[in-house]
C-alpha cells in the first residue's frame, strides 16, 4: 500500500481507506471479512460515520484486535432516529453517543473527530460558537479521547472557511470527477495544501452514478479513484464498499498500471473548463528533464496560499526541479488540455526556487 502524510496531522495513511456507509445493513460476517480483507491490502484508515448500535457493534467485532495497526475516526452530530440517521446538534446528546461509540468499537480513542455533514453558513456558526461541538470536540482532545478534530461537509463556503479557522486538521470532503467542476473547489484543495490541511475524499464515484454514466463509456472505479488521489491535499480516498466484491474493485488500484489509472480521456466529459487548465494527471510525460510535471503544477497552484512548509518539503522531494526544464515543449504536445507546461515552469521555479539551493 502506498502511504501518505494526512496533513499536519503527520498521521501515515494508506491512499485507500475504507468509508463505512455501505456497511451499515449487511451482517456481522460480512462487516468482518471486509474489514480483515481490506486491513490484510494495507489500507489503515477507517470512517466511522453512523451512530446505530449494531453497524458499532459490527465494527467492534472487525475491529478487534486491530487498534494499533488502524486509525478509526468518530462523527460528533451523527444520530439515531427510528433507526434512521439523523444529524445532531445537542452537545450532550452527541457526547453520550461519542462515548457509545468508543465502548462499542473497544477503544479509548479515536484518530479523529469529525464535526459531522456540516454544510450551511448558520449550522456552522453553531457548531463552531459558544457551547457547540467544536467545543465538545477540542473538549476530547485535550482529554485524549480524540486525537484530532476534523470537518466533514460537501459545500466549499463552510469548508473553506473550517480550513482557515486553524481548528480543523483534517477535512473530509466531497471530491470527484463530476463535482470538481463547481466553482471554488480546486482553491479549497489548494488552500487544504498551503494551510497543512488533511483532505480524505469521500465519495470518489458521486454515490455510483459516476460509473453509471448515461450511454457513455463510464470511467472505471480506478480512474475515479486516481482522480481523487492526483488532487491536492488528498492523503486519502475513502470509497464505501458494501461487500467483499466492491473492496476488490475499490483495491484494484493499488495493482492498476498507469494506463489504467490515467483518467485523462474522461475528465473532460465532466469538467468543461479544462482547457488550458492543468489536471495533474501526467499524462504529458515522459519528460527529458526527470520532472514530474503534474506533481509540480499542483504544487505551484497551491503555492498561489502560501509556500506552507510541508508544500517546501514535497517541492524539495521532486526528482527534479522545475528550473531544470529545457522548454523542449515535448510535454506541451502530449497534454490533451492545451496547458502551458512551460510558464507553469517558470512560474514553479520562481515560486519554489527564488531562495532555495536549487539554482534557477
Ligand atoms: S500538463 Fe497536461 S498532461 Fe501534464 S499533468 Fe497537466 S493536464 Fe496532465
Ligand atoms: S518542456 Fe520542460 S517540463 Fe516539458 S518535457 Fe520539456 S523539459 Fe520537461
Amino acid at each position: 500500500m502506498q502511504t501518505r502524510t494526512l496533513g499536519r496531522t503527520g498521521l501515515t495513511v494508506g491512499v485507500i481507506g475504507l468509508g463505512t456507509e455501505y456497511l451499515l445493513d449487511v451482517p456481522r460476517g460480512t462487516v468482518v471479512s471486509v474489514v480483515r480483507q481490506a486491513v490484510a491490502a494495507g489500507v489503515n484508515y477507517f470512517d466511522v460515520l453512523f451512530a446505530q448500535p449494531h453497524y458499532l457493534d459490527n465494527l467492534g467485532a472487525a475491529f478487534q484486535g486491530l487498534r494499533e495497526k488502524i486509525l478509526i475516526t468518530g462523527h460528533l452530530g451523527s444520530a439515531v432516529q427510528d433507526g434512521q440517521y439523523r444529524r445532531s446538534r445537542d452537545v450532550r446528546e452527541c457526547e453520550e453517543l461519542f462515548h457509545d461509540l468508543l465502548r462499542r468499537l473497544g477503544t479509548e480513542y479515536v484518530d479523529v473527530a469529525f464535526l459531522s455533514n456540516c454544510d450551511e453558513q448558520a449550522d456552522y456558526e453553531r457548531v463552531m460558537g459558544p457551547g457547540g461541538l467544536g467545543e465538545l470536540a477540542v473538549r476530547l482532545q485535550r482529554e485524549g479521547q480524540a486525537r484530532f478534530i476534523g470537518l466533514s461537509g460537501h459545500q466549499v463556503p463552510v469548508a473553506s472557511k473550517a480550513v482557515a479557522s486553524g481548528v480543523v486538521d483534517v477535512l473530509m470532503h466531497s471530491l470527484n470527477l463530476s463535482g470538481d467542476a463547481t466553482p471554488g473547489r480546486k482553491q479549497l484543495y489548494h488552500a487544504c495544501a498551503a494551510q497543512g490541511v488533511g483532505l480524505i475524499a469521500m465519495k470518489p464515484f458521486a454515490g455510483g452514478s459516476l460509473l453509471q454514466n448515461g450511454t457513455a463509456v463510464p470511467p472505471t472505479p480506478v480512474q475515479c479513484l486516481s482522480y481523487a488521489l492526483s488532487q491536492p491535499a488528498v492523503a486519502t480516498v475513502v470509497p464505501g464498499v458494501k461487500d467483499p466484491s466492491e473492496l476488490e474493485a475499490a483495491l484494484a488500484y493499488l495493482d492498476a498500471s498507469e494506463q489504467e489509472r490515467d483518467f485523462s480521456a474522461v475528465v473532460g466529459r465532466f469538467q468543461r473548463d479544462t482547457q488550458g487548465r492543468c489536471v495533474y494527471c501526467n499524462h504529458c510525460l515522459p519528460c527529458p528533464a526527470g520532472i514530474d510535471v503534474g506533481k509540480t503544477i499542483r504544487l505551484s497552484d497551491s503555492a498561489r496560499h502560501g509556500v506552507s512548509a510541508a508544500l517546501a518539503e514535497e517541492y524539495a522531494a521532486l526528482p527534479a526541479g522545475a528550473s531544470a526544464c529545457l522548454e523542449c515543449g515535448d510535454c506541451m504536445e502530449r497534454c490533451p488540455f492545451q496547458v502551458d507546461v512551460i510558464s507553469k515552469m517558470r512560474q514553479a521555479a520562481r515560486v519554489f526556487e527564488r531562495n532555495a539551493s536549487r539554482p534557477l
